[in-house]
């Protein structure tokens, strides 16, 4: 299949693209690592005439640790995140997550950027983003905002973000010391997108939980972040009849959208065995168990 026809453009600065972005309206998009968008094109579900590439734009991609957060630029690739040692350390859930990213061509194209963006309701990123409470940098015509992840996708593929809005970088805060985390997903062939998927993070000192995050992907229209459940056991015992209790209030709390072949009550089983897998982990990952 191929796209319609197109004009590109390979601007070298932000300013350059907004431009462009600006001139062209909606007729325009920018592309990142076009995993998403360029099969989106061939398909004609997406018919752009302007795409403005971000690749040569300098200072885009990168990790550094700023205030207490990881900084990643948005063009950085799935397969950095999957390995660069400082993302490992600062905030292992996302190392972790972005190594089940597809496949290992689409985690070498593949940007943060473009997949916050893209806002595939299955995908890990967002769920990550959501999950830690990241906040997201954009720039457009108007100037600079930070938006929280958490105000960021307002539907299956849908964000807030404006036609002319680029996103330049997302900051995820750094574990706490001794934090473990986990991620589980289930998807029915490796390298598929989740059918669900279950983001954790915990504390545990003196054997009970000091803080615990806790959230669901693939089975809403946006990634869940359950902090209110996640804020009942703080301060519970951080053993197995709790992890079982938190992870049948998880799937109590969501609400499957319909797919076709999938029906609800097997989501919801399959996320509160997620939930109660993950959690596991994570614990025995703060207790230097594992
Ligand atoms: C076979 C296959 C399997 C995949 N499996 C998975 C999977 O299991 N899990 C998963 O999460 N993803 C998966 N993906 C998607 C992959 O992760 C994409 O890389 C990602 O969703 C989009 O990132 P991108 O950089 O390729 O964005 P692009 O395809 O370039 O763009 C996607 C959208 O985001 C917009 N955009 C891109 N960058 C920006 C930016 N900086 N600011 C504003 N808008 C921007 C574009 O205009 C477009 O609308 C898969 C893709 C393929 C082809």
């Amino acid at each position: 299949m191929k796209p319609a026809a197109f004009s590109y453009y390979r601007p070298r600065s932000l300013d350059e693209a907004i431009a462009l972005l600006v001139e062209h309206g909606f007729d325009a998009k920018v592309i990142a690592g076009g995993q998403s968008l360029a099969p989106m094109m061939n398909m004609r579900f997406a018919q752009p005439m302007h795409l403005v590439d971000l690749n040569g734009i300098a200072g885009l991609d990168g990790v550094r640790r700023e205030q207490g957060a990881l900084r990643v630029g948005a063009l950085t690739r799935h397969h950095t995140l999957a390995t660069d040692p400082l993302v490992a350390h600062a905030c292992p859930l996302l190392a972790e997550v972005a190594a089940t990213i597809g496949h290992y061509a689409i985690r070498q194209r593949g940007t943060l950027g473009g997949s916050l963006a893209h806002a595939d309701p299955a995908a890990q990123l967002p769920l990550v983003a959501r999950t830690l409470d990241a906040r997201i940098d954009v720039v457009g015509p108007g100037g600079a905002r930070e938006i929280a992840a958490a105000d960021f996708v307002l539907a299956a593929m849908s964000t807030t973000l404006d036609a002319d809005e680029i996103v330049t970088a997302v900051s995820f805060p750094c574990a706490r010391a001794g934090e473990g985390h986990a991620f589980e997903l289930f998807c029915r062939r490796h390298g598929d997108f989740a059918i669900a998927a279950c983001a954790v993070t915990v504390s545990v000192s003196d054997g009970h939980f000091d803080a615990l995050r806790l959230g669901v992907g693939g089975v809403a229209d946006a990634p869940l972040a359950l902090d209110e459940v996640a804020a009942g056991f703080v301060g519970a015992r951080a053993d197995a009849a709790v992890v079982a209790r938190i992870a049948a209030s998880v799937a109590a709390s969501v609400e499957p959208v319909p797919q076709p072949g999938i029906p609800a009550a097997y989501r919801l089983e399959l996320v509160e065995a997620l939930s109660a897998r993950a959690l596991a982990r994570a614990i025995r990952r703060a207790l230097n168990e594992v």
